[in-house]
């Protein structure tokens, strides 16, 4: 069975195999993102999910230094960025491997790589975003 469910269950189940995949409107062919059952630009529910390259650039980003409830496995400081897919324009959350705590500069590239994350008591598929 699997353990994802709703909208965004591709999505999660492609991350847990090794890929990245997003929504993609056939009735509009716009990306949707968040994925919903229907599209909010026309109305379809046909949607095809697409692959998409682990590749993206700077968004917006910000640097953790405070404990916060269902981070208790990741080490402080920790980086998060608004990473923005390369071809898409879709915006994904995640975390930056960010050891030597260089700030991140809008605009700058990414690559990333599919890895699991802990939060509270669960694993859950993420990527990990670093510079190339
Ligand atoms: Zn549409």
């Amino acid at each position: 069975m699997n353990r994802f469910d709703g909208a965004d269950a591709p999505y999660w189940t492609a991350l847990a195999e090794g890929r990245l995949v997003l929504p993609r409107c056939e009735g509009c062919d716009r990306w949707m993102w968040p994925a919903g059952h229907r599209c909010g630009h026309c109305g379809s529910t046909a949607v095809r999910w697409l692959e998409r390259e682990a590749r993206a650039t700077v968004f917006s980003w910000t640097r953790t230094w405070h404990r916060f409830v269902l981070t208790e496995a990741l080490d402080l400081p920790f980086t998060t960025v608004l990473a923005e897919i390369h071809d898409c324009g879709v915006r994904l959350l995640g975390r930056l491997d960010d050891p030597d705590r260089i700030n991140p500069v809008i605009g700058e590239a990414l690559s990333g790589r599919f890895a699991t994350t802990v939060v509270g008591d669960d694993s859950i598929p993420t990527i990990i975003w670093s510079r190339p």
